[in-house]
């Protein structure tokens, strides 16, 4: 075989693999963090969120309940310090018990955004869970991570990310 053809088959071979291996790369699932708020877990709502993930194609592949010390309410919406209704949703977080889940997909993040609707219920549309459950902009049933980074600063916050995300 002529030099020049060989290394065309090379080059093609090469390009072959690189589309594959994107390809595959797009295709994984997404990791994002869910936790289900104390007005709803007081309610007994867990299993009918569940559902809501579970009919648009997530799966609850990590979930625990737990009650958050101030301590971690507070480091875990730091973000929102600054904020006047910071220390209203601090002592919210901490009234009752919590289910903190891991969500995985295809575009698991941007997807339970979509399922959990606006934050404030007067705005979330019809079919979402806060449309269907939330009390207040406050009392607003769920959690869900708003971008990659957040979801891994989330998930690494109550679960070991590596072991969770390698599986
Ligand atoms: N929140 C509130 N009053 C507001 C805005 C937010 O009590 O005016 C609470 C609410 O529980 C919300 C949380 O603070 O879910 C975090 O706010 P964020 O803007 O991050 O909304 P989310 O990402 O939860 O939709
Ligand atoms: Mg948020």
């Amino acid at each position: 075989m002529k030099g020049a053809l060989k290394y065309t088959i090379y080059k093609i071979s090469i390009l072959i693999i690189t589309i594959f291996l994107v390809s595959k790369y797009m295709d994984r699932d997404e990791y994002t963090l869910s936790i289900i708020k104390p007005d709803a877990t007081s309610r007994n709502l867990t299993s009918e969120i569940n559902e809501y993930f579970i009919n648009n194609g997530l799966r609850v592949v990590e979930q625990k309940a737990t009650t958050l010390t101030r301590a971690q309410a507070e480091e875990f919406y730091a973000e929102h310090k600054a904020r006047p209704f910071y220390n209203d949703l601090v002592e919210y977080m901490i009234s009752g018990p919590v289910v903190v889940q891991i969500l995985s997909g295809k575009d698991a993040i941007a997807k339970n955004r979509e399922i959990m609707g606006a934050t404030n219920p007067a705005n979330a549309i019809p079919g979402t869970i806060r449309e269907k459950f939330a009390e207040s902009v406050e009392r607003n049933s769920v959690h869900g991570s708003d971008s990659a980074e957040s979801a891994k600063r989330e998930i690494s916050f109550f679960f070991n990310y590596d072991e969770v995300t390698n599986k």
